[in-house]
């Protein structure tokens, strides 16, 4: 089976479990799992930032950040398509009382900053507090430029605004940019990154931010259930996730620009050039007949993506590209 729903499908590598097997490990909730503090120290010293978090999901992280940011009656400003707001079943609004305010995202994945200001409210009683802004990098595949994040920062900034980034691909996006994934983090004051997508690792996000933050996040961490006992033994695929497996990231945004060239070649149209990992299909591709077809290969996709990952090699692309173009020669 080959499959590129998305990079969560990966499995974790022989070296990985046996770094698993052989992780020292001690009772998180007391703060004494080994692996888990080298997990969280070293996320804060590869991001720049003073401490970090080990949660169990990217659900968990970006719910611990916007619940440390804001208290009930605020709001959070965020795409209308974002992680953060439409696939994480409302949890900031359920459990925190913290209304999420949605502005469209544009077609390079950024909230357009006269949006956003736009959706500041006033300091007047009828409206909730705006208190934070959440972007998301990458987004549905997409870069945010170095330029735009320093005018988002700014502006957030300048309006009393807190700055979270769901950077479920942060490192995704360093590699495209060839730049330090620290120049990307310095624009925020939390960062939610994924270790359990293209990096590779069974589960677990890390949260990194400032002391006084995380602090907070711990403790609503604790609250919704995932305080862990000796979570060394995951945490250990995370940390070898963050040693290992950034770099070769590169070689799945290779593949996916092969794919995408391959699938235009035949004349499955693409929205536009990934920029990443994800293969994103033109609105006018018959998604589902084209999945119903290539599931009978042994190949799945989802929706209107095709997520390449450590475990998609060259033959896989060639079987995949041979597959479309049946279906090209069928329909
Ligand atoms: C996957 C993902 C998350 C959430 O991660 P889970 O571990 O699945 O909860 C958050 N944001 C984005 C953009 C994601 O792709």
């Amino acid at each position: 089976m080959i499959d590129l729903r998305s990079d969560t499908v990966t499995q974790p590598c022989s070296e990985m479990r046996k770094v698993m097997s052989a992780a020292p490990t001690g009772d998180d909730v007391y703060g004494e799992d080994p692996t888990v503090n080298s997990l969280e120290s070293y996320a804060a010293k590869i991001t720049n930032k003073e401490a970090g978090l080990f949660v169990t999901s990217g659900t968990q992280s970006n719910l611990v950040a916007i619940l440390s940011h804001c208290q009930r009656g605020h709001e959070y400003i965020t795409g209308s398509e974002a992680h953060t707001y439409l696939y994480e079943g409302g949890g900031a609004a359920v459990l925190g009382g913290i209304q999420p305010s949605i502005i469209p995202f544009n077609s390079a994945g950024e909230l357009p900053l006269e949006l956003v200001k736009a959706q500041i409210k006033p300091d007047d009683y009828h409206y909730a507090i705006s208190r934070l802004v959440c972007l998301e990098n990458t987004q549905a595949g997409k870069v945010l430029s170095p330029e735009y994040l320093s005018k988002y920062s700014s502006m957030a900034t300048k309006h009393g605004l807190k700055r979270h980034l769901d950077g479920a691909r942060i490192f995704n996006a360093a590699i495209k940019l060839e730049i330090d994934v620290a120049h990307i983090c310095r624009y925020f004051d939390t960062v939610s990154i994924c270790l359990s997508k293209g990096l590779g690792a069974p589960m677990g996000s890390i949260l990194v931010g400032d002391l006084k933050t995380i602090r907070i996040a711990r403790r609503w961490r604790k609250m919704l259930g995932g305080g862990l006992r000796q979570a060394g033994i995951v945490a250990s695929a995370g940390l070898y996730a963050l040693e290992n497996n950034i770099l070769r990231l590169k070689k799945d945004h290779e593949k996916a620009e092969i794919l995408a060239t391959a699938l235009q070649e035949l004349d499955i149209k693409i929205s536009e050039k990934p920029q990443t990992n994800m293969v994103i299909l033109d609105p006018e591709v018959d998604t589902t007949s084209l999945r119903n077809y290539l599931a009978k290969k042994m190949i799945r996709i989802a929706g209107n993506r095709l997520v390449i990952h450590k475990d998609i090699n060259d033959e896989d692309i060639e079987k995949i590209v041979s597959a479309c173009s049946e279906y090209r020669n069928d329909y």
